[in-house]
């Protein structure tokens, strides 16, 4: 098991690095397994529906979105394993990692234009004990050669995991935990970027609270779903 926090190549010093997949030697994924990696197709929703800008008619309206951009199927396990690394083991070189391969796919399906990228934040006790917030991580290493990122939203307290609760109780467990940073100028497009969309209840959510406030087009982005 990699040890936590410390990147790709000051573990190698330390003992062979393995692929996710395979566990063959190499970088975080292998080639080889990046060939066999599904890339979610861009004309269906995240649940496999036909859809257009990447939203079927129900979760479009459901969740408030103007389109959603997302690469893989969470059940492919190397990638998910790679966001696990990132997320819970401190390896942020895996977002370096996945900007390397997959940037110019990503920003080949976002929108164009005035479009402003910010992240779902993470509560200050959950920033401060992770250290980093993967999906501002995430939205900065993919977008930057394109879009200006920008500090949007807060989350004010923490929540109860997502995973383990209902969608009903999901989007009860979010109310009034997110709000907008205090003197934001509020930019007319936003990309709201975060690791994975499961129900896609936070997303609602913090897209809620954007357009409340004065923005008219939310996008998604999500490395996952599933
Ligand atoms: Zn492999
Ligand atoms: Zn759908």
């Amino acid at each position: 098991m990699p040890i936590n926090g410390l990147g790709r190549d000051l573990l190698s010093l330390l003992m062979p690095i393995t692929c996710l997949g395979c566990k063959a030697e190499s970088d975080w994924i292998c080639s080889n397994c990046r060939q066999g990696l599904n890339i979610h197709r861009e004309e269906l929703c995240f649940c496999g529906h036909a859809g257009t800008d990447g939203l079927c008619p129900k979760h479009r309206a459901a969740l408030g979105l103007d389109g959603l951009t997302v690469l893989f199927n969470y059940t492919e396990s190397s990638m998910k394993e790679l966001i696990h690394q990132i997320k819970y083991r401190g390896h942020t070189d895996g977002v370096v990692f996945i900007a390397q391969h997959y940037q110019k796919k990503i920003l080949a399906r976002l929108p164009r234009g005035e479009w402003t990228v910010t992240a779902v934040p993470l509560s200050k006790e959950r920033q401060m004990k992770r250290g980093f917030n993967q999906s501002a991580l995430i939205a900065k290493k993919l977008t930057e050669p394109v879009y200006e990122y920008m500090e949007l939203l807060i989350k004010k307290r923490e929540t109860k995991p997502q995973v383990k609760l209902t969608k009903k109780i999901r989007e009860k467990n979010l109310l009034r935990s997110f709000t907008i940073k205090r003197g934001v100028e509020i930019p007319n497009q936003v990309i709201l970027v975060d690791d994975v969309i499961t129900t896609g209840s936070t997303l609602k959510e913090t897209a809620r609270i954007l357009r409340k406030a004065g923005v008219k087009k939310v996008w998604v982005l999500t490395i996952a779903h599933g």
